[in-house]
């Protein structure tokens, strides 16, 4: 379970009601709403709140490194609360429904010396496509 308004208290983040709107809406598993969508699902709660505030405290959120910027599909970048867990994304090539997985092994490791034309890797991302239960039918 992410608890990204928890980690955000612990650390002394100031919450203010409209950060704290944001906050509550990214926490959980396995979301990844674009910045349109955060705003959506907080205007229900705060109907005030602006695009602009929401974009500006996801930026926060991620330079602080609580949320991740996910680019998976080409299309907007997605946030992702699931910050301090490495992890991979599957995803529905029909809906576009994303899971977070954990491959067995480890990605990064798994590139061998001279498939690294002498970078320091230090990061990986691997998307599993496919269909999801709903869309299989
Ligand atoms: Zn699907
Ligand atoms: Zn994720």
């Amino acid at each position: 379970m992410t608890d990204l308004l928890e980690r955000l208290r612990e650390r002394g983040w100031r919450l203010t009601a409209q950060r704290r709107i944001i906050a509550e809406v990214l926490s959980g598993d396995h979301v990844h709403y674009t910045a349109d969508e955060v705003h959506a699902h907080a205007v229900e709660r705060l109907p005030e709140i602006s695009r602009a505030t929401v974009y500006n405290t996801l930026g926060e959120l991620v330079s602080i490194g609580e949320v991740l910027e996910v680019s998976t599909d080409g299309r907007a970048k997605r946030y992702d609360p699931n910050a301090h867990r490495p992890h991979q994304h599957l995803i529905c090539s029909r809906c576009g429904t994303i899971r977070d997985v954990q491959p067995r092994g480890n990605p990064l490791a798994d590139l061998p010396d001279d498939e690294r034309f002498g970078f320091a890797v230090s990061q990986v991302e691997v998307t599993y496509r496919g269909l999801c239960p709903s869309c299989r039918g």
